[in-house]
């Protein structure tokens, strides 16, 4: 048989995995004097979503929006002394993650601009389909641009939209007519606390109560670090107002089918979150057990890559009766700046990030669960890592189907390029990451995963190349280029 073996080399790259695109958080009327340290927590408590940067616009006693924000993780850009200094009663934040090229301070949010009503704040997770043309359109109309966001079209056509129109809900009635994508937004006005979710409810918002106060999140794992009470997610179309403690309710292009991203249930979201009705924990287990019914193997020990493949490989392990093992032991103190200059070096990354327990693994048939393949590097380096420690066989097992194409809304999933399992059969895929088989879940069962959500309420672009929405040619070629 002619050998298929794939040159990983190729991929210059020693992160093989998925990242989502932003986190978002605001509170209203807060009238303890700890406004900021609660962001703070709350941004943590979302900084799975993005490490690259995070910032917070707060309104200070003064009414004035003032904002502070950096690159790096919430704890490194947030000291106390910053804390103390941002005092107020409501505020927003973000963290971001960015793609290549895409990390500045300019590009972090929250954006803090003027419009015809005052000064505003939005943060945005998510990516427009539409926003070159937009943003096109309005350069040859004289506008400036200062970041190369898609939250930066948005603030320009609210902008824009404030000189025309009667107040700020017609101002994001427009606004949202116009834009074409994923986006859940958080805007901070010097009167209200606006959130907003797209149309197709792609981009996970929640609502909050803490004592008197809303608290907006794109999971509520935020409000729990806060001390906060779930209410409702935001439906999708759905514009909610905050002001003087009030929350007012207003549906607009409420006509789309949800599609909310279900990469969110497979690996974005964290198992403690619950996203429109559906535990993200047990949807996670639910996987398992149905990749262990559709791909069974005879095998000693079930084995999660830390930490999304985890609660899976639990799933698998009840369903098959395999015992479940902590064969994986991770080094949680590799940071967003673990630095590889060569090849050579980035070989070593999944050792110091992943080590093998030896006495667990070896001499056994393992079965290895993790979230997703993308470009497959690091699925070779934990086979070979499971064989140097003495595995006799090592079965993988994904609980998502293989990623096909990529994604336009704000998941760095760019190029088909760059997906092992778009350009290559499953056979050839096992015999490059040397496993001694290879199965992924269908798509029919992870529809079935988020337990209580309707199956035809999720997109799957990725997996299936059927998109909620038509994708424009001129958004297809700058997929990776304006991510929030
Ligand atoms: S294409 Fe994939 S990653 Fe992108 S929104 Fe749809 S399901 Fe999520």
């Amino acid at each position: 048989m002619e050998n298929m073996r794939i040159d990983f080399s190729r991929f210059d790259t020693e992160d093989d995995g998925i990242h989502e695109a932003c986190g978002i958080l605001g509170i209203s009327d807060y009238h303890d004097d700890d406004l900021a340290h609660m962001m703070y927590f709350g941004l943590y408590a979302l900084q799975h979503r993005g490490q690259e940067s995070c910032g917070i616009a707060i309104i200070n006693k003064n009414g004035e929006i003032t904002g502070q924000k950096g690159i790096g993780l919430v704890p490194e850009v947030f000291t106390e002394r910053i804390l103390d200094r941002l005092d107020g009663t409501s505020a927003i934040g973000h963290t971001r993650y960015s793609t290549t090229g895409g990390s500045s301070i300019e590009n972090s949010q929250p954006l803090i601009f003027n419009y015809k009503g005052g000064r505003i704040a939005l943060a945005h997770n998510g990516n427009l389909v539409n926003a070159t043309k937009i943003r096109y359109e309005l350069e040859n109309k004289g506008a400036i641009f200062q970041t190369t966001t898609d939250s930066e079209v948005i603030a320009n056509l609210i902008s824009r939209y404030g000189l025309k129109c009667k107040d700020l809900e017609e101002v994001l009635k427009k606004t949202m007519d116009v834009i074409e994508g994923a986006y859940a937004l958080v805007i901070l006005t010097q009167k209200c606390l606006v959130g907003i979710r797209d149309p197709w409810g792609m981009r996970p918002l929640c609502i909050g109560k803490l004592g008197n106060s809303y608290v907006l999140a794109s999971e509520n794992c935020a409000f729990d670090a806060i001390g906060a009470d779930f209410i409702r997610d935001v439906e999708p179309g759905e514009i909610i107002f905050i002001e003087n403690g009030y929350l007012r309710s207003v549906r607009t292009n409420y006509n789309k089918p949800q599609k909310t991203c279900i990469f969110e249930h497979i690996y974005f979201a964290r198992p403690d979150s619950v996203i429109d009705g559906a535990s993200i924990y047990r949807a996670r287990l639910e996987a398992g057990r149905l990749l262990a019914k559709e791909s069974p193997v005879e095998a000693d020990l079930v084995v999660g890559v830390p930490d999304s493949g985890i609660t899976a490989a639990i799933g698998y392990s009840r369903e098959s009766g395999i015992p479940y093992g902590e064969a994986l032991i991770k080094n949680r103190y590799v940071g967003r700046t673990f630095i590889q200059p060569t090849q050579k070096l980035r070989e070593r990354s999944v050792g110091i990030k992943l080590n093998a327990l030896k006495e667990e693994i070896k001499g056994k048939r393992i079965i290895i669960i993790d979230d997703s393949i993308v470009r497959g590097t690091t699925s070779y380096r934990i086979v070979q890592m499971l064989k140097n420690a003495g595995a006799s066989e090592v079965h993988m097992r994904i609980c998502s189907p293989p990623v096909l194409n990529p994604c336009y809304f704000g998941i760095d999933i760019s190029s088909k390029e760059h997906l092992i399992a778009a350009n290559h059969s499953i056979e050839e895929i096992r015999e490059s990451i040397n496993a001694d088989s290879l199965a992924f879940l269908s798509v029919e069962s992870l529809l079935k995963t988020p337990i209580g959500a309707p199956a035809n309420s999720f997109c799957t672009g990725c997996f299936t190349g059927e998109y909620p929405m038509p994708v424009p040619m001129y958004a297809a070629n700058s997929a990776d280029k304006h991510k929030c």
